[in-house]
């Protein structure tokens, strides 16, 4: 993503433009700003005029090989470094283990929040931590020679979620980096950054996004229609990551209903052809969305057990609450243990490379059968 891309904070991007003209750009740089307010785009877009080889007086040029390595963020020396979630046993684990999950979350997400990148990983309410071994990392690619004889950039995103002992092992660097080495520090809390860090920062506030320019990134990025971008621009408060998830989530919901109807009523007919023809396309959808479907799968039968005890049924849309009406009498006491754990079953097996086809066909043979228990 380059400034261009993005409507809003326009004097934000004047003020770095302004660095980088006048050769003041600090080697610490600090964007500080509420979640969502663009301030990882800023940087993004920023480390990608600092390596351009041939940037324009507004932005990168777009053309060279820096510019065509940076838009997959490929660029060898682009790094990022952000909190991950440590195993309990051992705390090896360095940003670069999740960066094929990240750079996945970036391209999705376009804007990443805190919580849409703690559940990307695996858990949305198990904190990050950047750790000591990432500063290890972070010290050992720093001293790496320069790959086009340019600039060399770490982007750290979230540095308040970086630990004492990670910290301690980069303040030399960050006091006294290389020549042309800059850290770009992304922040949504200033207040909470180590003090030995913070004071070593050149900060530069970021201001929320104006809800125009919410609704013009999601018309361009996602191409939704203006009415509804402008309807999620105003619930979202400013925060551009809150915007993009709820519009998101809807699609996926409105996903996971389609395809749960249909795949529903193949199971109650029995009928083996069409499940087969099913199967096949619904396994394109890949195996994160595989996932979630099974979760959405345990959510309605799990609403159809309440539905049939007289419990309101809450959290669903119209159209959900149509389905599950006439569906609710198949899945009953008799058969939810059983349907309960062929979903965990399913899932279990998803997350260990199971082949999607043969174990959903699977999964639906053994539906047939229970939902036809009464
Ligand atoms: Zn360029």
């Amino acid at each position: 993503m380059y400034f261009s891309d993005f409507s809003g904070q326009d004097s934000t991007k004047t003020q770095l433009l302004d660095l980088f003209k006048s050769e003041r750009v600090p080697h610490a740089l600090l964007l500080n700003g509420e979640e969502g307010c663009g301030h990882l785009q800023l940087a993004l877009s920023f480390s990608s005029l600092l390596l351009c080889q041939d940037p324009t007086p507004l932005d990168s040029c777009k053309k060279c090989s820096s510019c065509k390595m940076y838009e997959r963020y490929q660029h060898p020396d682009l790094h990022f470094s952000y909190p991950i979630h440590l195993s309990k046993t051992e705390h090896s684990e360095t940003s670069d283990d999740q960066r094929s999950f990240f750079l996945e979350a970036l391209e999705k997400y376009k804007c990443l929040g805190k919580k849409t990148w703690y559940s990307k990983m695996g858990n949305e309410n198990k904190q990050g931590v950047i750790g000591v071994k990432e500063s290890q990392s972070i010290l050992s690619k720093i001293s790496l020679k320069s790959f086009f004889g340019k600039a060399k950039i770490l982007v750290m995103w979230m540095p308040e979620l970086m630990n004492i002992q990670a910290a301690n092992k980069l303040l030399k660097l960050i006091e006294e980096p290389p020549e042309n080495t800059y850290f770009i520090f992304v922040s949504n809390n200033q207040s909470k950054i180590l003090p030995t860090i913070n004071s070593r920062l050149q900060s530069i506030n970021v201001p929320r996004l104006k809800d125009e320019n919410i609704s013009a990134f999601l018309e361009e990025r996602f191409q939704i229609e203006p009415s509804s971008a402008k309807n999620i621009a105003k619930i979202s408060k400013g925060n551009l990551n809150k915007a993009i998830t709820t519009h998101l989530d809807a699609g996926v919901s409105e996903m996971n209903r389609s395809l749960f109807v249909n795949w529903m009523r193949l199971c109650y007919s029995r009928n083996i052809a069409d499940t087969i023809d099913w199967v096949n396309e619904f396994s394109k959808i890949g195996r994160e969305q595989i996932k979630d479907f099974i979760i959405y799968s345990l959510e309605m039968y799990r609403q159809c057990i309440m539905g049939n005890y007289n419990m309101e049924i809450e959290g669903i849309s119209e159209s959900e609450r149509s389905f599950l009406e006439k569906f609710k009498p198949f899945v009953n006491h008799q058969n939810i243990s059983e349907i309960n754990s062929i979903m965990n079953d399913a899932y279990y097996h998803m997350e260990r490379n199971a082949n999607p086809k043969i174990l959903m066909l699977d999964v639906s043979i053994k539906l047939y059968k229970l939902l036809r228990t009464k």
